[in-house]
């Protein structure tokens, strides 16, 4: 027998009991005559103890032990006589009378502790030892236990989980396809799923009325900290349905999963349409944990000498609550912010609203008092704010805004990791106009169904139509996205034909989805979260790696295993692959 118990679990009820444990050497400490061992494993740790009259033999054993060995001892529970209350197992220790070194360990590259001396690229190098540390396993641990309440949830609600494959035909939902080839068919290949779209409708089609599956999908894409190229989806499709009956059901699992993981209880989950999202917040998943709304000055504020304003499209303010008092450094700090490349904002002009009732604006020239007072109080601004403006084409100008109002919220402390707010975006356009293709594409994926009361616009206005689909938000993170599915083959076909697509691609794209809808489809719907991303919001994490056993890095690489690698010519010759190396132009 290994061990009789783990090093998270001997109380003081445990004295004098003869015990077996199992784990690893967190630290040895040499006191007098006496070694204090930490032996740690997943659920905790205990110390040990071996005093100066122990038997030689079992001090030389001691004496050897390195950091990461993994021993067994054998020894009794005793009263420890400085107590540590910070940990678990802090009021015993256990006399060892027999060490068994089961496997050495060479002098790891970092120190397996909460507080690290390993740097980000050596911690993935060493994966498996990164995973050693307790904030990290924490996170899987998390990670885990989301994963249970929501095939429980699910289940009580009915869902079949179901298996779709993994080497399916492309799907576009807007990404880059990773491709397999075959070997047995030379020249074609498989696509790794971006989701599991199709084949979920094909089970509605198949009468199995409520789906969901916890999945990877696959995305070929430029990665960020919410991006990896390979992640988990919970997908689900529910049949005979409507938008609202979605929503209820999946703010349900928000809910079940934030009361049981959080304790807390969010209250029902507000909807905003995508329009107001995007005038009140400039995005269409707005950080609601905080206001800082947007005032669209435009028509208040052209008309005097300001050439920049005056030929601006659309010129917006927030206002920031007690910020009056912003030094020069700190507004020119946030100038330089909306100016950088990635936000590109020519310029920052503010207005304060001074505590004693006076106003100052960086464009005092151009305003005086009373239309700055008009603005201030268009925002609704008492005496003590700051109003933050910016102008130019409407939709460049929101990105920018929404990039400061968030800067604001973060520097103000106003995006406060253990406060939650959710909401729903709903009415998305069904259409996104591509300037580079000059075609439109399905904002959501092209088998969103248009809202009923807009089908009329297809042909006249399809950028005015809006789609039956919906985001669940929360604090800013797009946490998942679903739709109302278009389940009749004619409406289908006319969505391929305004996504350009000609009869017979739809055909050798789509054929088995429309075929399938001759044959009784049911009205339905559907939704994927995110999970990656869901648990690290629950994790209070910034990064999806974290809650990742084995994560790529940025440039999509597995550093521990050095994938993707080359392979071999065989194999090459196998799959009909040939390499051809681009040859630098001269
Ligand atoms: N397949 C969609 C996605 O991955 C979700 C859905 O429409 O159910 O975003």
């Amino acid at each position: 027998m290994y061990r009789t118990h783990t090093c998270g679990e001997l109380r003081i009820e445990n004295i004098n009991q003869t015990v077996t444990l199992s784990g690893w050497v967190q630290r040895v400490r040499r006191l007098g005559g006496m070694t204090f061992v930490d032996l740690r494993d997943r659920y905790g740790i205990t110390q040990l103890v071996v005093d100066e009259k122990a038997p030689e033999a079992l001090k030389a054993n001691i004496e050897e032990l390195g950091r990461e060995f993994v021993v067994q001892v054998i020894g009794k529970v005793l009263e420890r006589q400085s107590k540590n209350a910070k940990m678990p197992t802090g009021d015993i220790e256990i006399d060892i009378t027999e060490i068994n070194v089961l496997s050495p360990s060479e002098v790891p590259p970092f120190t397996i502790q909460n507080d690290t001396d390993g740097g980000d690229e050596l911690r993935m190098k060493y994966r498996y030892l990164d995973l050693r540390r307790d904030a990290v396993r924490e996170n899987l641990v998390l990670r885990s236990k989301m994963a249970i309440l929501t095939r429980n949830y699910l289940d009580s609600m009915n869902f079949i989980e179901t298996e779709t494959p993994v080497l399916i035909k492309s799907t576009p939902e807007g990404a880059r396809d990773f491709v397999v080839p075959s070997r047995m068919n030379p020249g074609e290949f498989y696509a790794l799923p971006q989701s599991p779209q199709i084949f979920k409708q094909l089970l509605m089609v198949a009468g199995f009325d409520r789906y969901y599956q916890i999945v990877k999908c696959f995305r070929d894409e430029d990665l960020r900290a919410d991006r990896q190229p390979e992640f988990t989806q919970i997908d689900c499709e529910m049949s005979f349905v409507e938008q609202n009956d979605v929503l209820e059901t999946f703010e349900g699992l928000a809910r079940h999963l934030f009361k049981e993981i959080k304790g807390i209880d969010p209250g029902e989950f507000p909807r905003m349409s995508y329009a107001e999202a995007m005038n009140k917040y400039g995005s269409d998943k707005p950080d609601t944990r905080f206001d800082m709304i947007f005032n669209d000055i435009t028509n208040i504020a052209k008309g005097k000498e300001f050439a920049i304003f005056n030929n601006a499209e659309y010129i917006v303010a927030i206002k920031v609550d007690g910020a009056s008092e912003y030094s020069r450094k700190q507004l020119d700090e946030l100038t330089k912010f909306v100016q950088k490349p990635q936000i590109g904002a020519k310029g920052l002009v503010y207005v304060k609203y001074n505590n004693d009732g006076s106003i100052k604006s960086s464009v005092d020239k151009f305003y005086d008092n009373d239309d700055l007072t008009s603005w201030a109080e268009f925002c609704n601004a008492k005496p003590g704010d700051m109003l933050l403006i910016l102008s130019g084409e409407q939709t460049k100008t929101q990105l920018q805004m929404c990039e400061l109002r968030l800067e604001m919220g973060r520097q103000l402390g106003l995006r406060d990791k253990n406060n939650f707010k959710p909401l729903w975006v709903v009415d998305f356009p069904l259409l996104e106009w591509d300037e580079d293709t000059k075609r439109f594409h399905a904002m959501h994926h092209p088998f969103t169904s248009p809202k009923p009361e807009d089908i009329g616009l297809l042909d006249s206005q399809p950028a005015k139509v809006r789609a039956n689909a919906y985001d669940l938000v929360i604090n800013g993170v797009e946490i998942g996205g679903g739709s109302v599915r278009i389940f009749d083959s004619q409406l289908q076909s006319k969505m391929f034909d305004l996504l350009g697509f000609t009869p017979e691609q739809a055909k050798a794209q789509f054929g088995f989805l429309m075929n399938a809808f001759k044959y009784g489809a049911p009205p339905h719907a559907g939704i994927a979260f995110g999970f990656d991303r869901l648990v690290s919001l629950f994790a209070g994490l910034d990064s999806i790696r974290d809650v990742i056993a084995f994560p790529k890095n940025n440039a999509g690489r597995d550093v521990m295993n050095e994938s993707p690698a080359p392979i071999a010519q065989e194999q090459l010759n196998e799959l009909n692959l040939q390499i051809v190396k681009q040859q630098k132009e001269a």
